[in-house]
């Protein structure tokens, strides 16, 4: 009798490292690795270490594995069709090769999917069964969960709300989609640096510093009217678009995860006010708008979990 059985590998491949942990069936990490992927690009180099990853974290044992990764995400296919991590890649087979390499059976999701998925099931959603949540990292990202399952859309891009326009005229700042006023160029990382840069000095000088954001909530936090500003208006923006997804869903809960969730306090006000001011006031009535407990363990815990719901797709070897 093996004591780790009904556990679940959830991987959370970064573009610098994966971390990987055992999930128990109620979102719980018994066990985690981190390992280094440094400039590795090679797709078999990187299918070698995940198997690793997997050895360590169940030896002998048969877990399922769920991994989480950036880009755009044929779940159903286990492809990895694109992504911002891997550019070299094009319609890469991750899950069947991991499958191939480990005789276990292998999902694949996108990374804001897991990220939110994992919070639904055992972090800020817990219980929750309607759920919208953004992913504020550099960019920003979406994931919709509909009766507690996951909501992909019919080809895996649902929820991506960093590009829906919430600002339109000659000054709307142009994304790297084509379009102008996406909501990804004045949340997330990316957007609050060009928000620094246009801001004029001292906070202009923020704009270069990786450190940008938290700086900039450190500010805040200290009471600079104009650092508070710029959180407002982020909050403002991700308002707008989350409005729409209130409208469209009828969710009753929203979470926010990502490197910019933990600022959520200088910008949740905002964003309820601005919630409140385009729904019908039966739909914002009771409306929660939480930040994310699970931090960097959220991809783990959804990947894992998506990979262990009913419907996932499972690769198996050949
Ligand atoms: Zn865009």
């Amino acid at each position: 009798v093996t004591p780790r059985s009904g556990l679940t590998l959830g991987m959370d491949l970064g573009g610098t490292r994966v971390k990987a942990g055992a999930v128990s069936p109620d979102g719980a990490i018994v066990a985690r690795r981190v390992e280094a992927v440094g400039d590795v690009r090679d797709e078999e180099a990187i299918v070698a270490r995940l198997a690793g990853l997997a050895a360590a974290l169940d030896p002998g044992g048969a877990a399922p594995i769920g991994v989480a990764a950036a880009g755009v995400v044929d779940q159903r296919e286990g492809t990895l069709r694109q992504s911002p991590n891997f550019p070299s890649w094009r319609d890469f087979a991750l899950a069947a090769r991991l499958a191939a390499a480990t005789g276990r059976r292998v999902t694949l999701e996108n990374d804001a999917n897991a990220v939110i998925f994992g919070e639904v099931i055992a972090g800020a959603g817990r219980g929750e069964r309607c759920v919208f949540g953004y992913t504020l990292g550099t960019g920003v990202g979406g994931a919709i969960v509909l009766d507690g399952e996951l909501w992909r859309g019919s080809r895996g891009m649902a929820g991506e709300l960093g590009h829906v326009t919430v600002v339109r005229g000659p000054d709307a700042r142009p994304c790297g989609c084509g379009n102008r006023g996406c909501l990804e160029q004045y949340a997330g990382a990316v957007g609050l640096r060009a928000t620094l840069a246009g801001s004029g000095r001292p906070l202009a000088d923020l704009a270069g510093d990786p450190d940008a954001p938290a700086r900039l909530a450190r500010l805040a936090e200290q009471g600079d009217e104009r650092a508070l500003a710029i959180y407002a208006d982020l909050g403002v923006h991700l308002g707008v678009a989350a409005a729409a997804m209130v409208h469209a869903l009828d969710v009753t809960t929203i979470i926010l995860a990502g490197g910019i969730a933990y600022a959520a306090g200088l910008f949740v006000p905002a964003m309820e006010a601005e919630i409140r001011a385009r729904t019908f006031v039966s739909m914002s009535e009771g409306l929660s708008v939480r930040a994310g407990t699970l931090g960097e363990d959220a991809g783990i815990v959804g990947a894992a979990m998506a990979a262990s719901s009913g419907d996932a797709t499972l690769h198996r070897e050949g």
